[in-house]
């Protein structure tokens, strides 16, 4: 992989509010995959990301055959009724298409089974009798009914998945059915997961009075497994610069990029800005986005950092939003854009212009009803919530019924 370039955060000076759209494409144009590939089984690819494009080496369904129970004989019938003699031979599914069936006579057919010479047309079990040797119906039947042709979902030779796609459960069944065991897939994106500050103690521990639990470390672990990512537990740092930079030092030589979450601003105590800023390729994107602020980015030592805002709705909402898309691209995925959709709103609401409002919320009924309070230190709000709602840059004043837009949890790719 060719390594990330130093600079690849730098921002051109001047810039103040950084738009959200501007971000992204920002970090869409500077990310690359970092990552190498493997082989891997198709049975065990779920989630994984194709390296390559996937050709499919066989046809499906590779022959003519039933898609019904039933009796196959050639060609239609018109109106009227038809008797049929049978072979004595019966078709069931898997067994070699060696038979021929005469002209005017018919053959007994399973679901699945190939179509053999003589047979372009089946009739449904539970439209004919059976008597003396024969089946008796009545017409019309057309030619080529309850059959499906050879190829007709898949062709030799078609593209059936393409590099950078996320493998579903449905890709699955599809490379199986053409004969596909293993595929070229990216190795899983090593994210290290880091929280800053001084007054976080890990629940278990007791906490003093002015100490608070890490609760962004479990968090920021369950969205990167659910984006599909590894994750790597690398701890708690107190707020001290050595010790920051003896972490991130270390992290660096063992996975492919850092999240980090608080000390991101700039303060006193916001030591990754300013040790990333001491490294000389940081970005301190002052983000035009609520909540979400203060995100910064920056390379250590060659390993993309992500600095998150401490407060931990800002910090998942920056992982959804900026995150999940990048560590996409660093995975060698293709990069997502959030899906959401129009719903009326369940509440009310006006916004100033010049920034991008995200807003934990849910469906109920056919109304998407927002959190009550949107302080970004009430992580119940989070945990309430089954999605955002996403408030355009430009100021709108929002009335019951309005239609917003809707991201689910999902929507997110997680
Ligand atoms: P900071 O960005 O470091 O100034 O942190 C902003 C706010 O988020 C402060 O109230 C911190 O105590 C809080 N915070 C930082 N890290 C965490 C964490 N891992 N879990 C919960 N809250 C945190
Ligand atoms: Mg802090």
């Amino acid at each position: 992989m060719p390594p990330l370039k130093n600079d690849c955060f730098a921002l051109p000076p001047g810039v103040h509010w950084t738009p959200v759209d501007e971000a992204l494409a920002d970090l869409r144009t500077r990310l690359s995959c970092v990552v190498d590939t493997e082989k891997w089984p198709v049975a065990e690819a779920l989630d994984r990301i194709l390296a390559t494009d996937i050709s499919a080496p066989r046809a499906h369904p590779p022959l003519p055959n039933t898609a019904v129970d039933g009796y196959g004989f050639l060609n239609g019938r018109g109106e009227g009724d038809h008797n049929i003699p049978l072979v004595a031979q019966h078709m069931a599914a898997g067994a070699a298409p060696d038979t021929s069936v005469p002209a005017g006579t018919a053959i007994r057919i399973l679901t699945g089974a190939a179509l053999p010479d003589g047979v372009d047309t089946v009739i449904l079990q539970e439209d004919v009798e059976v008597r003396d040797g024969a089946i008796h119906f009545t017409g019309p039947i057309r030619q080529g009914a309850n059959t499906r042709k050879a190829g007709e979902d898949v062709q030799v030779g078609d593209v059936i998945a393409q590099a950078g796609r996320k493998l579903t459960p449905a890709d699955l069944a599809l490379l199986s059915a053409v004969g596909v065991a293993e595929v070229p897939v990216r190795q899983r994106l090593r994210v290290g997961i880091l929280s800053t500050g001084d007054e976080l103690r890990q629940p278990g521990e007791t906490a003093a009075p002015g100490q608070i639990y890490d609760a962004n470390r479990p968090m920021l672990r369950g969205l990167v497994t659910r984006l599909g990512h590894a994750p790597v537990d690398l701890g708690q740092v107190p707020d001290s610069r050595a010790d920051l930079r003896a972490r991130l030092n270390e992290a660096a030589r063992s996975v492919d990029v850092i999240l980090t979450s608080g000390g991101a601003s700039a303060g006193d105590a916001d030591h990754v800005s300013a040790l990333l800023n001491e490294a000389g390729a940081m970005a301190l994107w002052r983000i035009a986005i609520k909540p979400g602020r203060p995100l910064c980015l920056g390379m250590w030592e060659g390993t993309p950092v992500f600095g998150l805002p401490g407060n931990p709705v800002a910090a998942m909402v920056c992982t959804l939003v900026f995150g999940a898309p990048a560590l996409a691209l660093l995975a060698g995925a293709d990069w997502t854009a959030p899906q959401g959709f129009m719903v009326p709103a369940g509440f009310s609401k006006s916004k100033k212009p010049g920034r991008r409002e995200f807003l934990r919320a849910r469906l109920r009924g056919d109304r998407v009803e927002v959190f009550a309070s949107e302080g970004s230190g009430r992580i119940s709000g989070l945990s309430w919530a089954e999605g955002l709602v996403e408030l355009p840059d430009h100021a709108i004043s929002i009335e019951h019924g309005d239609l917003v837009r809707f991201i689910p949890w999902a929507g997110f790719g997680m």
